[in-house]
């Protein structure tokens, strides 16, 4: 049951794709594909594209991402961009994709401080979290996605994290095993484990028990699946890697996001 009408959100990850000749193209080409009332959507390319991006968006009502901030505002750190850098170019970001996990070695605790910084910054934030194969088929998927989420925000202060802005934090669950390879969750066993993240929310000490808080499923998803997970309730989006840079498929999934939308608008009216 939804207790509170949270906000449905597709975002578009387009990782290390585009480039400043053609991003403006791609992301008025999806804007003007995927106008449908309800739906909040996050278009979050490298960030070299961020301005080319911003400009083409510019009247929209998508919003551009970073896909990661630094954990320092300034300093001695060669190549890294910092939150408020970003001011004018972006007002979202994600935190702690598992590719970022993964190539950059982060851990939860730098995860957190990344958190922490993008909200001091204004940016809205999507924290990423999720197994590995080995971790879901050793039965272990709730206990380090449980470990993920206290090691990066057990030791701030929730209430910095969403304030009053209900998109101002989200979580991403995202299946390692399920990024980029085809093989998605099902959306029973994503739902199962949202609930399992709220519940760790709650005891980190979110309010309104985590319910409060949109978590997107993140893995495979495209035109053909985006329905197993929207069916969800506890399912509040999607984080979409190379769907969105099609189009067509996020013409689909926005679409279909905004069924989600339109039931949960009526389910409170
Ligand atoms: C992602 O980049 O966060 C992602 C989920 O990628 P894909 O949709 O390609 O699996």
């Amino acid at each position: 049951m939804i207790r509170t009408m949270r906000p449905v959100i597709v975002a578009g990850n387009w990782k290390m794709h585009t480039t400043p000749a053609d991003a403006g193209d791609l992301a008025r080409t999806i804007e003007a594909r995927t106008r449908v009332d309800g739906v909040v959507r996050v278009l979050c390319p490298p960030y070299v594209c961020l301005a080319a991006v911003r400009d083409a968006l510019a009247g929209s009502d998508v919003a551009v991402g970073a896909q990661d901030v630094h954990h320092e505002a300034t300093g001695a750190y060669t190549g890294a961009i910092s939150a408020p850098m970003l001011a004018g170019l972006a007002t979202w970001t994600i935190v702690g994709h598992s590719e970022r996990r993964r190539d950059a070695c982060e851990t939860d605790e730098l995860i957190g401080r990344k958190v922490v910084a993008a909200r001091g910054a204004g940016l809205r934030t999507i924290l990423c979290v999720g197994e590995e194969l080995a971790d879901r088929e050793a039965g272990r998927a709730r206990e380090v996605v449980d470990r993920q989420l206290w090691g990066s925000l057990g030791p701030a202060d929730p209430a910095t994290f969403g304030g009053d802005d209900p998109i101002g934090f989200s979580i991403a669950y995202e299946p390692v095993w399920a990024i980029g390879t085809g093989r998605n969750a099902r959306g029973s066993d994503a739902a199962d484990m949202i609930g399992a993240i709220r519940a760790t929310l709650a005891a980190i000490g979110f309010g309104a028990g985590g319910e409060d808080v949109p978590v997107l499923y993140g893995g495979s998803v495209a035109s053909s699946n985006i329905d197993e997970f929207m069916a969800e309730p506890s399912i509040d989006g999607a984080l979409v890697g190379g769907a969105s840079l099609k189009p067509d498929e996020m013409a689909a999934i926005v679409a279909r996001a905004g069924l989600t939308a339109a039931a949960r608008a009526a389910a409170v009216a």
